[in-house]
């Protein structure tokens, strides 16, 4: 078998296996998205609760503040009974009164607290049922990667026992062309080369339809060898047809010759 016969063996394998891959993995992109999500909505939740606390934290400390301003009014007006002047009275009259302005101002800050309390727990209702909702869609997004690891189990490792077998026949410097393709995320690591013109012996390469110099062409056609495309690397290889197709109108050439 001819190098890039064998590096097309390995190659199609390789297409297959992510191929297999690419609904699970698609389906773990989407559990991880979920899970990101949910974590969002934790993140959230555990400051709305903080702020929450805070604010109830300081409604109780207004509160009490507002008991001790009542317990001092109440022991003034004691005091304001038994006063023996008209100055004393009135002295005592003020400071209830601006007791009383004070307490007014920590009422209202404690009930607009109170409000804001009121508003942050529906959100944390909101959240929850947020957190709820997602947490469905989670549990279907894992049963679903998990059916789908499942389901390609078998026939993946069928795969990596026919790339294993592939690899073995490939000599080591076209190896070497492949995964350095292979460990650059190119997809297209192998291009069949495309007639453009017979005649004229115009060909291109599949991958990324750069015109190939007619060496490249030579060497694809000769199979001892392999060779790569000089624009996109790519590992080229013509299909037997067409190979087959120029090498008897080559014939047919010499034989009008
Ligand atoms: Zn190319």
């Amino acid at each position: 078998m001819a190098v890039t016969a064998k590096l097309l063996r390995l190659y199609r394998v390789d297409q297959q296996i992510r191929g297999l891959r690419s609904r699970l993995d698609a389906a773990e992109r989407y559990l991880r998205s979920q899970d990101h999500q949910l974590s969002e909505i934790d993140k959230s939740l555990k400051t709305l609760k903080a702020q929450a606390q805070k604010l109830e934290a300081e409604a109780a400390n207004d509160e009490n503040e507002m008991k001790a301003a009542e317990q001092r009014i109440a022991m003034l007006r004691e005091r304001m009974n038994k006063a023996q002047t008209s100055k004393e009275h009135s002295a005592i009259l003020t400071e209830i009164n601006t007791l009383k302005a004070d307490k007014g101002l920590v009422e209202t800050r404690a009930l607009e607290s109170m409000t804001k309390v009121d508003e942050i727990r529906e959100q944390v209702a909101q959240k929850n049922a947020e957190h709820a909702e997602r947490s469905k869609v989670r549990g279907v997004a894992l049963t679903d990667r998990d059916a789908r690891a499942a389901e390609i189990k078998d026939r993946l490792a069928e795969l990596e026992g026919e790339r294993k077998a592939a690899l073995a026949e490939v000599p080591g410097d076209a190896l070497a062309s492949y995964n350095e393709l292979m460990d650059l995320g190119i997809e297209d690591i192998m291009a069949a080369v495309e007639e453009i013109d017979r005649k004229r012996m115009e060909y291109n390469c599949g991958a990324c339809y750069t015109m190939l110099p007619a060496e490249h062409v030579n060497v694809v056609l000769r199979r001892v060898e392999y060779t790569q495309c000089p624009n996109c690397k790519a590992i080229l290889y013509m299909a037997d047809e067409m190979r087959e197709a120029i090498q008897n109108k080559g014939k047919k050439a010499s034989k009008s010759a």
